[in-house]
């Protein structure tokens, strides 16, 4: 009878303590406060000295003058008051499936062929705790290359705390057409596996974008363009391979759902019917002319440039890959500037994957900064301005009150050496510091 009684009072007492604990909102939250030396809020044209940032949970409370701030009691003081701080950075073209494949090694086709799942999903968990150590706590993650639903599975791992991360928006499987993706140049007997999702027809290109919305795509990423090599007058030639009428569908289809569509399309047809069809996001956009900046400009359309990755593995001068290879950058390095000076909304993208996860994901601000870009300008656009893009403006990309508290501290001024940001000393997201 009296280990009953003590066993009642045991289980009233472990229930008591579950509910205060699941009733979170009445136990305190825990309050950090940071000094900043410099504040760079990700918003503002210009930086601010001394500022005292107040953390409550995973939240900003505050942001003020060191002055007159009034430090709660309790709090825990970080003092990064010898640092500039700035928010998260947001890098808005990745794949965390992907290694910078290595042609000696098997390159693209060999993650398909011969690795199994678990052994990309590991990979791609190691990706995204690079990123994240690099001051990058949020990844827009444009399309897993053959592994599925795999970066749905790494999103909730991340969320559930299983794995440490930055917050990632999945594009899952990508959507392209026959003759539009790897694998390919295996005789055509083989019925090869694909690096994308194949659609020929609406009718196929909505149930494909119906299927990844279902399956958890916070985007759709879309291939407008395939190959691309050097025309008979020197000029840039990409394969268009969605139809407007394919893609009108599946930009309907996302876009009742809330979402958005992005669209890697390099110039010429593939990029004109990017635009007529709805993208929400160009990707890449080596080659773009006059009318096509005229109609992002008209439509609101992203510009996500990811400028590091065609400095990469360029082929032999002599050969026609290589040419192919020197054209891409020398059309980039007009368009890019054109579209900044018109005033098109720039987004930080690298690919990154396509480019190895051991290299500084920071490189892409460099390249900004050589063709044209204000320093703030380019922090901005792997700060508030992708969080605009990904509707979560006020929530990430800012350091002010009401914003999820993810921020990051480098040593010294970015805005006079942009370099800086390639090693980023400080990260916290969602209000846990995750690197210090
Ligand atoms: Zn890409």
């Amino acid at each position: 009878m009296k280990i009953m009684r003590w066993a009642v009072a045991l289980i009233l007492s472990l229930a008591l303590a579950t509910a205060a604990q699941t009733n979170g909102g009445a136990v305190a939250q825990s309050v950090t406060v940071i000094r900043a030396g410099v504040l760079i809020d990700g918003k503002a044209s210009s930086a601010r000295r001394d500022q005292v940032i107040i953390i409550r949970g995973n939240r900003i409370e505050s942001v003020s003058g060191a002055a007159g701030a009034k430090i709660p009691d309790g709090a825990k003081v970080i003092d990064l008051s010898r640092s500039t701080v700035l928010p998260g950075l947001i890098d808005s073209h990745t794949h965390i499936f992907l290694q910078g494949e290595d042609p000696e090694q098997g390159g693209y086709d060999v993650n398909i062929l011969k690795y199994p799942l678990a052994y990309r999903a590991a990979r791609a968990a190691v990706a995204a705790r690079r990123a994240l150590e690099q001051g990058f706590t949020t990844l827009r993650d444009v399309e897993t290359e053959g592994a599925g639903y795999g970066d749905v599975g790494i999103k909730m791992a991340i969320n559930e705390g299983y794995i440490p991360g930055p917050r990632l928006f999945v594009a899952t499987r990508a959507i392209s057409t026959t003759g539009g993706y790897m694998l390919e140049g295996y005789a055509p007997e083989l019925t090869m596996p694909k690096g994308a999702q194949i659609v020929d027809g609406p009718v196929e290109a909505r149930k494909a974008a119906r299927e990844q919305l279902e399956h958890g795509a916070d985007w759709i990423k879309v291939y407008m363009t395939h190959r691309s090599w050097v025309g008979k007058n020197g000029e840039l030639v990409s394969q268009p391979t969605l139809t407007v009428e394919e893609l009108k569908a599946i930009v309907d289809e996302t876009h009742g759902w809330g979402k958005k569509v992005a669209c890697h399309a390099y110039g010429g047809i593939g990029l004109r019917r990017a635009l007529d069809g709805g993208c929400d996001s160009i990707e890449h956009g080596l080659d773009l002319d006059e009318a096509a900046i005229a109609q992002m400009l008209k439509q609101g359309t992203w510009y996500c440039p990811t400028l590091s990755a065609y400095y990469h593995d360029w082929g032999p001068a002599d050969t026609p890959e290589g040419q192919r290879d020197r054209k891409r950058v020398s059309v980039h390095e007009v368009s890019f500037p054109k579209a900044l000076h018109a005033g098109v909304k720039i987004v930080f993208g690298t690919d990154m994957g396509g480019i190895p996860w051991t290299e500084p994901i920071a490189q892409e601000f460099s390249r900004m900064i050589s063709l044209g870009m204000a320093p703030m300008d380019a922090i901005q656009s792997a700060t508030s301005r992708a969080a605009q893009m990904l509707d979560m403006e006020g929530q990430i990309g800012e350091i002010a009150a009401g914003a999820l508290a993810d921020i990051v501290a480098v040593q010294g001024d970015p805005l006079t050496d942009i370099k800086i940001l390639e090693n980023v000393q400080f990260v916290m997201k969602d209000g846990k510091v995750v690197k210090q």
